[in-house]
Parts: C-alpha cells; structure tokens; sequence
C-alpha cells in the first residue's frame, strides 16, 4: 500500500490555475490517467493526465523528452503511458506508476522551469478533447460486495431469505462482458430480450421496461499473476493500477426471468460505461480506512485476511447519482440528485476481490477490468439502482421537474460522480460516468 510522499502535500499548488479551483475534482495532488484526443480531429489517440480543466498530453511530453534523463523509470512509464492504450502502462507496476506521478508532479508544480514549454505544446482543453475505454479489456469481472444492495434486492425476490447464506463467506461475482464497455458519454440502445409477464404462461419478446442503473466503481488491474498462481492479500493491491467511476445498466424485467440458475446473462450485457479518467491508488493513499467487520458476523477466511489489510484496506470514496429527464434538458435543468453513498460501506475490499478472483489460479491480466457491484450504504437515499430506490418499482420517485420515474425512460441521462473529500486534504475526484438511453430498436 502507498506512502505518503511529497506528491500528497495539499499545499502544493500547479501551475495551472484552474487546479486551485473550488471543487475542481483534478488538482495536482490526482493526476488521473485516461487515453485522449482532439474531439472530432481523427488524431491518434495517446494518454493524458488530468489537471485542473486541462488534459497534459503524454505523446507530446514523451516527445519533448524533458523527463528521460532525469529519472529512467519514469521516462519508461512515460513511453508506456503515451501510447494509445494503457495496457503496457498497466502491466509495469506500481514502482513505475510511482516515478511518473513523481516527475508529473514536479513539472506541473508552481515553479517548474518546464513551465513555459508545457503551457506552449503541452496542455489541451478538456472541453476540446474526447476520450475511449482507457485499456483493452481483455476480462470484465463484476462482483457484488455491498451487502446492503444484495439484502435489499434479495428481500424483493425473497422477502423471508433476502441475504443468502454464502454472501458473508465468499465475495460474490460473475464474469462479464467486456466487448460492450463503452466510456462516458456514449449512448445506447435500451435492450430488446425475453420478458415473461407475471402470471403469464410463457414469456414474450420486447424492450426492456424495467431499465435501471448501477453506481459501482471499477478497478483496473496493473501486473497479472501467472495461470496456477493466487495472489496473496498483501500483495492484491500491487496489481492494482486505479479505479474508475463505473454504470452497470441492468434490464430487471429480463434478468427477472434470465438469471435462474446461472446468474445475469442478456440483462447485463448490452452496454456498461465507465469513466475516462482513472485515479491511481496513490493518489487515493489519504484516504485509506480501516477495513472492519460487524462483531456478530463471521470474519474473513484466513486468506481474505491480515493485520495491514484490518488498518488500511478500505476507502473513503463519496459517490452520487444525477438524472436528467428529456423535459428537463429542454427546460435547461440540471441532472438531479437522486441518491448518495460511499464506498467505505462495501462488504468486500478491492483486496479480497482481487485475492479471492485468484485464489484457484485464474490469471488476471494488465487492464481487465473489477466491477464493485452497486455501491449502496445502509440507508434508503443511499441505494445506487432504481430498484432499491423505488422498492421494485412501487414506490415512483418525484424528480424537481415533477415528473416520477421507478425504471428508465428513453432519453434520460444517468450522471455518476465519484469524490474523496476531507479537512486538510486535496478533493480527489473521478470526473463524471454519464450515459443516456436511446430508443429499442424496433422490432423487426
Ligand atoms: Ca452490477
């Protein structure tokens, strides 16, 4: 796990005055890493860090060579970070992540005598650039670690037995589909699939209309392990690279029917977005916490455990849901909040994913992709689907334009955001997962 180091300093300021802006989620103590381009310019696409409204373009810092003689490991992650995918970068670990952060640091500090060159050549616009999935994906694993979630879900489905009696043992999860990774701002198509009416004798085909939204973060693996080879818990987070702000849209009506006995299929697949930026572990080393367990309840297995994992294993990640309905885009209103939670309340730790996800030898490998699972706290406001939020839709909510939703309409906008905020430490923010539904393509 990462040390404080000089690059945590939250009185350090960039050079770039829109990092010292109020609320900015990309101050100089982030430095998020997503893979860019000028919007609508057909350039190639190569790697940036964020700071403050600004993408520092790696492509051209590699170019410019202003940290190659400096400090070599940096220089090489450089070179694998400027590429068009963040695989290579990835896949060399945490030493290497380290140096770049440190001479990034450095050069966008108050101060740095790269100033002049970087402001020239260096920088673009976010409001100018568009972003892809920051990895290939080669895996797409999605667990299920807010007991809060499976308990709320599985009271509507088994209202005697909501929580089932493995999901206190084993860190629950299914592999997914990474083909239909999209990146923020894309749209979709609200899925067509096999529904089945309740009391009817066989099941009928049509759109989706129980769609729904998913608050979950997404972890990017750095090095893999070898096939055969578990990874121990101490050492989980060493093949971490950072996390993502993540929607796993979910149609209840055919996952309903589907998901008996083999868990989401069709239901799950069509689209799942996630944020471009991702914000590295150590840049979210201020807010680490210690991972607790309720007395009554069992403690991790052995291998799910340790002392260092008990002191820092758990974060501090705010996280909020925003709706925006087709009659309030018109009428230029802002997305509403609609829910908010933290990821400090998850059952299961990015850790115990990872180790458990190993335990029987399967390989991760450089830029697959961890799910969470939706991310609810205890309390109703803090459920992160609309079907805890509305009771299974029978409870519709009132949104500021007085319109009521329970599942999604065509033309609704969902907006995730995901902070870390906290007296006397840098906001550390994770930008925005935005999506909105586009009409089911008619049958045919
Ligand atoms: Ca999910």
């Amino acid at each position: 796990m990462n040390a404080l180091n000089e690059t945590h300093d939250p009185d350090v300021r960039s050079w770039v005055p829109s990092a010292q802006a109020p609320g900015c989620d990309f101050p100089l103590q982030n430095l998020p890493f997503a893979v860019f381009r000028r919007r609508g310019s057909g350039q190639a696409w190569r790697g940036g860090v964020a700071i403050g409204d600004q993408v520092l373009d790696l492509a051209a810092l590699a170019q410019a060579q202003l940290i190659q003689t400096a400090d070599p490991l940096a220089a090489q992650a450089l070179a694998a970070a400027a590429q068009d995918t963040l695989n290579d970068f990835m896949a060399l670990g945490p030493a290497h992540w380290s140096a770049l952060r440190r001479a990034l640091w450095r050069l966008l500090r108050e101060g740095s005598a790269e100033q002049p060159a970087l402001q020239q050549r260096g920088l673009v616009p976010q409001a100018q650039a568009e972003y892809r999935v920051p990895a290939r994906v080669g895996d797409y694993t999605d667990f299920y670690t807010s007991v809060h979630h499976a308990t709320h879900i599985g009271r509507l489905f088994r209202p005697d037995n909501p929580l089932l009696p493995n999901y206190k043992w084993v860190p629950i999860g299914y592999h997914g589909r990474a083909s239909s990774l999209v990146v923020s701002g894309t749209n979709f198509k609200r899925p067509r699939g096999q529904l089945m009416p309740p009391g009817a004798a066989q099941p009928t085909v049509g759109p989706s209309k129980r769609l729904d939204f998913e608050l979950e973060l997404g972890v990017y693996i750095g090095p893999g392990n070898a096939l055969g080879e578990p990874i121990r818990i101490d050492q989980a987070e060493a093949h971490v690279f950072g996390l993502c702000v993540l929607n796993d849209w979910s149609a209840r009506d055919i996952q309903g029917w589907e998901y008996q006995p083999l868990g989401p299929f069709l239901s799950k697949n069509f689209a799942t977005s996630v944020s471009p930026w991702v914000v590295t572990l150590e840049a979210l080393a201020p807010f680490r916490l210690p991972f607790t367990r309720p007395a009554e309840d069992p403690q991790p297995l052995p291998y799910l455990d340790s002392a260092q994992h008990r002191l820092r294993g758990a974060l501090d990640i705010q996280l909020e849901v925003l709706l925006q309905t087709p009659t309030m885009r018109q009428a230029g209103q802002a997305p509403a909040r609609i829910a908010q939670s933290n990821y400090r309340h998850a059952y299961w730790t990015l850790a115990q994913m990872v180790t458990h996800h190993a335990m029987g030898g399967c390989n991760l490998q450089a830029g697959d992709l961890l799910g969470t699972g939706t991310l609810s706290g205890p309390k109703p406001e803090e459920a992160g689907a609309l079907i805890e939020l509305t009771r299974g839709g029978q409870q519709p909510l009132t949104l500021p334009s007085g319109e009521q939703r329970t599942f999604l309409e065509d033309g609704d906008a969902v907006v995730l955001q995901a902070w870390c905020e906290s007296p006397g430490l840098a906001r550390i923010g994770f930008g925005i997962c935005e999506g909105q539904v586009l009409p089911a393509t008619p049958a045919a």
